[in-house]
């Protein structure tokens, strides 16, 4: 298949923009597959209601089809048809973070198919804030299916090249609307529990949602660092977000942390390895290899979340296949960026 590549400026939403969105929307109508830019990272977009669309989807990103799909809307009034009953505590937390990065997961409607929702009785839906995509949410009639738009297992995209790296020739449409803003997937907090459950850590904090909510609770497994628990929700079980290369992170002392990955560093050149390092703004000029990138500042972490998948794409652009990172504090969007350093080592940590 041809994939067309379009791009579209956010802030930019001209004729032709909505031109080319008004096609996406087709596509999508007709079953097909277009990946667009959201706020968090690219999505790889179905119909959420075609049963077939969903099926191509997991064929295109090779993933799990007991990994539900997460369904994104653009308005509120869209919300009754895809859910049972709507919670109390969703309209709260729609009127504090959507259009955002927060998914909830409520009890389905018959208009969902189990194919979008991996067999679950529940369903997964988010309102994105990025333009482009609620309008092409819009031209597609309402309902997108839409997980991040990378081979599964691989760091999810943020920016467009790496959509068209994993997808081109697998989907309709790609749009490029540039790098996005926030770099990590979306909180997803589980409705049909007392009290609600986060399910996976994102931009939208644990301490965010307590104060619109009485009390929120988090599924312990993706915060220890023991890869034998078992997940709520489907997706978080498996390997995700690696780059090609060994990756470990080190934990304690800046000092003590930069001293040991500079010897190991080091010692990998030695053997013939090519080595890279993640790092900070406070830390890089500290570090020598082959590759040393400065993830952000921990001023302000979002820097970091930003950029991180980013990096370890480029790492395999640059065949690194050696690498050490810096730890992250476990608390705000730090909680976040952890979750998915740690699944990109394969929970390869050392403690200093
Ligand atoms: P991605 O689409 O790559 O952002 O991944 C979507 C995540 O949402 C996966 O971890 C899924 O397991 C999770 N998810 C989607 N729907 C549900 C649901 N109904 N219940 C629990 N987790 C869900
Ligand atoms: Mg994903």
């Amino acid at each position: 298949m041809e994939t067309k590549v379009v791009k579209i400026e956010e802030q930019i939403i001209d004729e032709s923009a909505l031109e080319s969105i008004k096609e996406a929307g087709q596509i999508l109508k007709d079953g097909g597959l277009v990946a667009f830019p959201t706020e968090t990272v690219y999505g790889l977009g179905g119909d959420a209601l075609n049963p077939e669309s969903s099926k191509k989807i997991y064929a295109a990103k090779g993933r799990p089809s007991d990994n539900p799909l997460i369904v994104h809307i653009a308005d509120m009034e869209h919300l009754d048809k895809i859910v049972d009953k709507v919670p109390e505590s969703a309209i709260k937390l729609a009127k504090a973070f959507w259009p955002g990065p927060l998914t909830m997961i409520m009890n389905k409607s018959d208009a969902v198919p189990y194919t979008t929702t991996g067999g679950l009785d529940t369903v997964a839906i988010r309102m994105p804030s990025n333009k482009i995509a609620a309008e092409l949410i819009r031209a597609a009639g309402g309902y997108i299916a839409a997980p991040s738009a990378n081979v599964s297992g691989r760091p999810s995209p943020t920016v467009a090249k790496y959509c068209i790296e994993d997808l081109d020739g697998k989907v309709e449409m790609i749009i490029d609307g540039g790098q996005v803003g926030i770099g990590l997937e979306s909180t997803i907090v589980d409705l049909t529990v007392e009290p609600a459950m986060i399910l996976r850590p994102g931009y939208i904090t644990r301490q965010m949602l307590d104060e619109v909510l009485e009390q929120v609770e988090i599924d312990r497994t993706i915060i220890d660092n023991n890869s034998n628990l078992k997940p709520k929700a489907p997706g978080m079980k498996y390997r995700h977000y690696a780059p090609k290369g060994q990756l470990t992170i080190i934990e304690g002392d800046s000092d003590k942390v930069c001293d040991y990955i500079n010897e190991q560093a080091a010692a990998a050149k030695a053997q013939g390895h090519k080595v890279g390092i993640i790092c900070t703004d406070e830390t890089i000029s500290a570090y020598s290899a082959d590759v040393v990138k400065s993830a952000g500042n921990r001023e302000d972490e979002s820097t970091i979340a930003r950029e991180l998948f980013k990096i370890l794409r480029e790492f395999d652009d640059e065949k690194v296949d050696i690498m050490y990172s810096e730890s992250f504090d476990d608390n705000g969007i730090g909680q976040a960026i952890m979750n998915r350093l740690l699944k990109a080592a394969g929970h390869n940590v050392i403690k200093l």
